[in-house]
């Protein structure tokens, strides 16, 4: 007897990060910024009476207000519902050969997840034994390249040089350069300064991390208009609306305060060296952060056991029970106040030190 069970699409879904239902935690275990969104958001008047008429398919507003930020053409721009669905739209755009894509051994979990469910095949390439993205590893022969530059969850930026290497050594390839933490790296960083001269380079952003409006869902692709032209239309073949109205707005309003978004963002890399050099003075080995979370191994101390214990006193770091990262804490940089906590607790708790 046939059964519906043998028509269904059967998917190991990604798991995000706990989003604890306590109020009175230290929240460091999805990445997201402690400061909240601008001013400028917070004040800006919603229309209610807006909201009975469908949005702007294309988003326009937010899609010039980021082309005029980075200086590209707005057709240059793609938007979409956080990065996790301009990423979806990206593998279902560009990953369609039938040949393997590649992403690294160690990164973001939700790329495998996207190949199984849209039934790409994939091969990983295995980091180096320092956490290194290899470029020479990428030009083989393959369906397409993504990764995120930093590597989550190791936060090591891989230089401008590099992801050159990778994006001209596969021009017949679509490249995604992953930058959801870009901002939290040097200046100068950033691949989009390479879209001139690459047709095959698709570089993808968030609000989630450096805006801190993760709550609002907002991300966006930019490429050369070919590129971008051809996942507008898988978008109109999926959903056209998928950028509801507040996101658009709010979205406006906090690439218009670029102060705030300088100030914030020069914080939280102000604490993360701080908060970097701390956890070296207690032993820990952490690998060079051009993020807004550190990646860090203790010497003795298990990571599963300081994670357990740090969630006892209600502090939530990220824990990957998986091959080569096993004994490591992802550790979101909160803010100044939050972080002495933390390092009071692996000092006292953990180290036993006073
Ligand atoms: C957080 C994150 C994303 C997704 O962010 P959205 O909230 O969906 O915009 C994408 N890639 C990486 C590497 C991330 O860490």
């Amino acid at each position: 007897m046939m059964s519906w069970k043998e028509c269904v699409r059967q998917v190991e879904p990604y798991t995000p990060g706990e989003q604890p239902k306590e109020q009175n935690v230290i929240k460091l275990n999805t990445n997201e910024n402690p400061y909240g969104p601008s001013e400028k958001v917070r004040h800006c008047e919603m229309d209610y009476d807006l909201l009975r008429k469908y949005p702007d398919p294309a988003a326009s507003d937010l899609v010039n207000t980021l082309a005029e930020y980075h200086h590209v053409d707005p057709a240059q721009v793609f938007v979409g519902v956080g990065s996790d669905d301009v990423l979806a739209m990206a593998f279902l755009t560009f990953f369609n050969s039938g040949r393997p894509i590649l992403f690294p051994d160690i990164s973001y979990s939700f790329y495998p997840v996207w190949a199984e469910l849209y039934k790409i095949p994939f091969e990983t390439q295995a980091l180096t034994e320092d956490f290194r993205i290899e470029p020479s590893d990428y030009l083989k022969e393959n369906g397409g390249v993504v990764f995120p530059n930093p590597n989550a969850p190791t936060a090591r930026l891989l230089p401008l040089e590099e992801v050159e290497k990778i994006v001209a050594g596969n021009p017949d390839v679509v490249v995604i350069v992953d930058e959801a933490y870009i901002d939290f790296a040097p200046e100068g960083s950033s691949a989009i300064s390479l879209l001139d001269r690459y047709d095959n380079l698709l570089v993808v952003r968030t609000f989630s991390k450096s805006r801190s409006m993760a709550g609002l869902r907002i991300g966006y692709a930019i490429g050369q208009k070919e590129l971008i032209a051809c996942m507008q239309a898988v978008k109109y073949s999926f959903n056209s609306y998928t950028m509801n109205r507040p996101s658009i707005l709010y979205g406006c309003a906090s690439v218009e305060d670029e102060a705030y978004f300088r100030e914030t963002v020069g914080k939280i890399i102000t604490t993360r060296e701080w908060f970097t050099k701390e956890l070296k003075a207690l032993g820990f080995d952490v690998i060079p952060s051009a993020a807004n979370f550190v990646f860090a191994s203790h010497k003795e101390v298990p990571a599963e056991e300081i994670f357990r214990k740090a969630r006892e006193r209600g502090i939530f770091f990220r824990y990957f029970k998986l091959p080569r990262i096993d004994n490591f804490l992802r550790i979101t940089i909160g803010t100044d106040e939050e972080m002495k906590t933390v390092i009071d607790f692996l000092t006292l708790d953990i180290m036993h030190k006073k």
